[in-house]
């Protein structure tokens, strides 16, 4: 939704700099022309970087709630969903705090000082 506005602040740019640099130069031109497409896709692939990150923390937090013993996984992650870094640092301060092992029973992990395994009981 934001491409359009940015492709025509790219035309401007790059139509202002063709001018500047030579009248009526198609080499120059061109030449700009591709410099911004380079930019706008270094933005698009800032953009989708961020929502990944966003999206491997989101789903950190709900595996590392359940390793964890918390039932209320999903609303840690809502909370980091909706709060950002604000939210993973409430949830960090706020979580079960100890090591995590490998279940030996189940391969996930859980708290070492945990009694039973939340993924399988054992
Ligand atoms: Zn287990």
């Amino acid at each position: 939704m934001r491409k359009p506005a940015l492709s025509f602040l790219c035309s401007a740019i790059a139509l202002s700099t063709a001018t500047a640099l030579a009248q009526n130069d198609d080499a120059s031109a061109a030449a700009s022309a591709a410099g911004c497409g380079i930019c706008g896709s270094f933005f698009l692939f800032f953009f989708l970087a961020i929502v990944a990150l966003n999206i491997a923390i989101l789903v950190w937090v709900a595996r590392d709630a359940k390793a964890r013993g918390l039932d209320n996984g999903v609303l840690w992650m809502l909370l980091v969903l909706f709060t950002g870094i604000v939210g993973l640092i409430v949830y960090l301060l706020a979580r079960p705090q100890g090591n995590l092992i490998v279940c030996p029973n189940c391969g996930n992990k859980r708290m070492q000082a945990a009694v039973k395994c939340p993924s399988c009981g054992a």
